[in-house]
């Protein structure tokens, strides 16, 4: 393996994040950047395929099997020509309606009023037209509705994304849509540099289906049970002392399932030997909530992560254990992460 020093490590991730973050991927219509994702795997030597909503990579040399994302969130237009925000256009079960609290409401109307977005082709991810969202409204169903300026009227199913706008502040922050490019990016460089192993890159994550996806192609002979898997992503906390510390994300479990042992011990060597201090992230809500119901607050919950998912519905054949980017918002509620956050990321993966 190439010895690269960190300011290099982070060079590439951020420019493969960028790279990634230019190929639209709204959750439900991904099916294009899962082609390129294929394509560009392909380009390194790697052996993909696209089973459905999935890119599964085989990098050629022994190692974990890995899970990342490839879904963001963005917007689709509806049959009424309303641009619903795409997790909420999955919500078709009155039962499983979206719960938008006016807080995530107002969240959603900052992080995303001012920002550029693009409507594209969903087979060939083309750009079709270009806007900006001016507002976020609400309707009787609880979906989020986005108010746009410069679109013209776009046929129902079309996916709107939001433009890239990664960068790096004054302040040493990255902000931008890290999630779900960021560590898909880091395993794509970590590739380059002799990690070995299985990627299975799937969609519909932000909307809860990509477990079901990844176990449907599993369980039809994809892959064999296997308790050591070992999911990306990034994991959001409320103030950025975490990524300011560079530390890589753990979990031992989450509100569904407790995770593989001797594989979160694994991470946890991987870490050490990377140098990266560890966050567990269950533990880390236990200490918050023990404050909160202190301070007489109600409890946050211990989320709900997609290996814990797998782990579940799949009754444990299929676990293993997690490895998140920490990330936090800025003041204009964007993804923000540090250099040295990334850097221990990638560095973790490149340890196992
Ligand atoms: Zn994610």
């Amino acid at each position: 393996m190439k010895a690269l020093s960190d300011q290099d490590l982070l060079a590439r991730v951020l420019a493969k994040t960028c790279e990634y973050l230019d190929h639209p991927a709204v959750v439900g219509h991904e099916a294009s950047f899962l082609d390129h994702i294929a394509r560009d795997f392909d380009a390194i030597g790697a052996k993909t395929h696209r089973p459905d909503h999935l890119c599964v990579i085989e990098l050629g040399r022994p190692g974990p099997v890995f899970l990342a994302h490839a879904d963001r969130h963005g917007a689709v237009i509806d049959g009424a020509g309303q641009a619903v925000y795409a997790v909420h256009a999955f919500v078709t079960d009155a039962r499983k309606q979206a719960k938008l609290d006016p807080e995530a409401l107002d969240e959603l109307a900052i992080r995303l009023s001012g920002a550029e977005v693009f409507a594209y082709d969903p087979q060939c991810g083309g750009r079709i037209a270009y806007g900006e969202i001016t507002g976020v409204d609400v309707d009787t169903t609880r979906r989020a509705l986005l108010r746009t300026a410069g679109l013209p009227d776009l046929p129902t199913g079309t996916p709107i994304a939001l433009a890239r706008t990664l960068k790096r502040g004054q302040s040493g922050f990255i902000t931008g849509q890290l999630d779900n490019a960021a560590p898909l990016a880091a395993l794509r460089v970590a590739a380059e540099l002799g990690l070995g192993g299985t990627i299975v890159v799937t969609s519909q994550e932000e909307s809860g289906h990509s477990a079901e996806h990844m176990l449907a192609w599993a369980e039809a002979g994809g892959l064999k049970p296997n308790t050591q898997l070992v999911v990306c992503d990034t994991s959001p906390f409320d103030d950025g002392a975490a990524a300011l510390a560079g530390a890589v994300v753990l979990r031992r479990r989450d509100a569904t399932s407790s995770f593989n042992a001797d594989q979160v011990s694994k991470l946890e060597t991987a870490a050490g030997s990377a140098g990266a201090p560890i966050i567990f992230k269950d533990s880390f809500i236990e200490r918050e909530n023990d404050a909160r119901t202190r301070r007489g607050e109600a409890p946050k919950s211990m989320g709900d992560t997609e290996l814990g998912q797998v782990t579940a519905r799949s009754k444990g054949r299929y676990t293993g254990a997690t490895l998140q980017l920490p990330t936090f918002a800025s003041p204009e509620k964007r993804d923000s992460t540090t250099p040295r956050a990334l850097t221990a990321f990638i560095r973790t993966l490149l340890a196992l």
